[in-house]
């Protein structure tokens, strides 16, 4: 089944939706929302070049959520994480996971393995990534000696995130936890490489968010190593010095891009809906990332 927005869910408000996500908090017995859990709902909602897509990709949430928590398990002894259940409504049945409702780290947490994307042109101007000097002689898609992090602004809807000066997240965190957060954003990207490497998948970069207990444990939350958050290459085909292949949405943007599209990107019009072949494809890219990753088969 396919789901694009938020719906009815009973026994559940609905309390906020993200890009890609809906969000529900549990009502308790006297049918008030609980202030301590939350439903987190993927939908099958796509974005690219800044746009959430009016054509989803079925499946595309279900994927995500089951990815998530398998990673989940791969970290656990890295780090404490918000699940709490995934027994769930049927009607978003394996697409949704009951969280703990925590106090979000208004930080988003980026860590890189490879040079590209925005790290790439701030080093092409400047040396440095993330004000981090850097040797020179880098090229798109150089493996860095050990990842970077990153990090940068939850930036509002529409706008995008920016860098976020190491300094800035000491000044919103103070010294100790960022410290945390920086150490163990590198940690899960390394341990996250290292898993995917030898499944034949490279992770070039991700975000994480952290969230914080009542009793102020750091805990890992959002979803986690996916190809939403993170750049997913095939490691067969990597080789610094070009562009390399989105894994996921490559099919998207090579089709809005191409002529028979008819769109154009600097019109500032919403892009058009997708064909069914584009939109089975990258279905189908989601699927094999899971089962490569995993070792389990989808669905
Ligand atoms: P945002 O809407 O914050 O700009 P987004 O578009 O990436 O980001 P989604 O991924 O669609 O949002 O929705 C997930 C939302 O749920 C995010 O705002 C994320 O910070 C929040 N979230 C994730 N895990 C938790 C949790 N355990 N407790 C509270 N909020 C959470
Ligand atoms: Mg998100």
């Amino acid at each position: 089944m396919t789901s694009t927005g938020p719906m009815e869910l009973p026994g559940y408000a609905h309390v906020y939706s993200g890009k890609v996500r809906d969000l529900y908090a549990p009502l308790d017995d006297a049918g008030s929302p609980r202030d301590d859990r939350v439903l987190l709902v993927a939908s099958d909602r796509i974005s690219a070049f800044d746009y959430i897509l009016s054509t989803p990709i079925p499946d595309k949430g279900a994927v995500l959520t089951q990815l998530s928590l398998w990673w989940f398990e791969q970290l656990e002894s890295l780090l404490p994480n918000h699940v709490v259940s995934t027994d769930v409504p049927d009607a978003v049945s394996g697409r949704a996971v009951l969280v703990e409702r925590l106090d979000m780290v208004p930080v988003e947490c980026v860590a890189r393995a490879y040079l590209t994307g925005g790290g790439l042109a701030e080093y092409e101007a400047t040396g440095t990534v993330s004000g981090l000097q850097l040797p020179p002689g880098l090229v798109d898609g150089s493996q860095f000696a050990e990842p970077l992090f990153t990090p940068s602004t939850k930036a509002p809807f529409g706008e995008h995130d920016q860098p976020m000066p190491y300094a800035d997240v000491v000044a919103e965190v103070g010294a100790e936890r960022a410290g945390q957060l920086r150490e163990l954003t590198v940690r899960i990207l390394e341990r996250g490489h290292e898993i995917a490497a030898s499944r034949g998948i490279l992770i070039a970069d991700t975000k994480v968010e952290f969230g914080v207990r009542p009793d102020g444990q750091l805990v890992l939350a959002d979803e986690v190593l996916t190809p939403d958050s993170s750049r997913f290459w095939p490691a067969a085909d990597w080789a610094p010095g070009k562009r390399q292949a989105s894994y996921d949405k490559q099919f998207v943007r090579d089709w809005l891009t191409s002529a028979e599209s008819g769109w154009d990107r600097a019109s500032g019009e919403e892009p058009p809906a997708l064909p069914d072949a584009v939109v089975e494809q990258t279905r189908a890219k989601y699927v094999e990332a899971y089962e490569a990753l995993t070792g389990r088969a989808f669905g």
